[in-house]
C-alpha cells in the first residue's frame, strides 16, 4: 500500500520563470557587453555537462551550497565562452555567480499549472508528501513563496543534508524523516538518471514526469502531468 509521494523540485514541481532571452539580457548586463541576437543560442544541456564533465565526482555537486554554486558557475562559464571569448575567466565566473544568485530568488520560479491541484489531491487522499531535491539551501524559501510547503510534510534539499541524488542516502534520509518504508513510497521526477534510477536503487517506486512526451519508452511508469501520479498510485496498490 502506497503511503507517501516524494517529489523532485526542478522541472517537476517548479520551473524557471524567465525566458532564455531575459537570461541573456541579465548576463550581457553583468558582463557589460552587447550580446547580439545570433549569439543568444540555447544553453548547453545541463545534465550532459554535469555527467560528461564531472563524471562520478559530479554526482556530489549538490551536496553543499558551495559545491552547487561552483558547479553552476563552471557551467555558465562554459556556456558563455563562445559568446565572450576575449574576457578573463574570472569575469565570466563572476557573471555565473550573479546568475546563480538570481535563480536563488523565489520570483525566478513558478509552479507548473497543475502543481498545487495535484498536491492538494494527494493530501486529500491522506498521503504523506515531501520534496527530495538536488538544490541549495535556497530551496525552502522558493517553495514557501509559492505555497508548496503548506502541502508538504517535509522538504529535503541535498545541500542541507550533505547527500545528493542519485545516491541512496538522500532517499533513505527522506524515508526516515517521513516514517514510511521505501516500498510504500512513490518518487516522481523528470530525470531518468537522478530520479528514476536513484529512487529505485533506494527501493522506492519511481515515476518519470515527461510533460512534453519526449522520453523514449522506459522501464518505469511515465506521466504527462502531476495530476496523473495518483492513477499510478492506484495501479501499484491494485497490483499490491
Ligand atoms: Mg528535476
Amino acid at each position: 500500500m502506497i503511503r507517501a509521494i516524494f517529489y523532485d523540485a526542478g522541472h517537476t514541481l517548479v520551473r524557471p520563470r524567465a525566458e532564455i532571452d531575459e537570461v541573456w539580457d541579465f548576463l550581457a548586463h553583468q558582463l557589460g557587453m552587447h550580446i547580439p541576437e545570433e549569439r543568444r543560442t540555447a544553453f548547453p544541456d545541463v545534465a550532459a555537462f554535469f555527467y560528461s564533465r564531472l563524471g562520478e565526482d559530479g554526482l556530489g555537486s549538490y551536496a553543499s551550497d558551495r559545491a552547487a554554486r561552483a558547479f553552476w558557475s563552471e557551467y555558465y562559464a562554459y556556456a558563455l565562452q563562445p559568446v565572450a571569448p576575449g574576457l578573463p575567466r574570472e569575469e565570466i565566473l563572476s557573471a555565473g555567480n550573479a546568475l546563480y544568485d538570481w535563480y536563488a530568488e523565489p520570483a525566478q520560479w513558478e509552479p507548473f499549472p497543475e502543481t498545487i491541484d495535484a498536491l492538494e489531491r494527494g493530501r486529500a487522499r491522506g498521503l504523506v508528501q515531501g520534496v527530495v531535491s538536488d538544490w541549495g539551501s535556497d530551496l525552502l524559501p522558493i517553495l514557501h513563496a509559492h505555497e508548496i510547503t503548506r502541502l508538504m510534510d517535509f522538504v529535503v534539499a541535498s545541500a542541507v543534508v550533505g547527500s545528493s541524488k542519485p545516491h541512496r542516502e538522500i532517499f533513505l534520509y527522506a524515508l526516515a524523516r517521513a516514517g514510511v518504508g521505501a516500498g510504500e513510497t512513490v518518487y516522481v521526477g523528470d530525470s531518468y538518471l537522478a530520479d528514476v534510477l536513484g529512487s529505485r536503487a533506494a527501493g522506492l517506486h519511481p515515476v518519470l514526469i515527461d510533460r512534453e512526451g519526449k522520453a523514449p519508452p522506459i522501464d518505469a511508469p511515465v506521466v504527462r502531468a502531476l495530476t496523473d501520479v495518483l492513477d499510478v498510485v492506484g495501479r501499484i496498490d491494485a497490483a499490491g
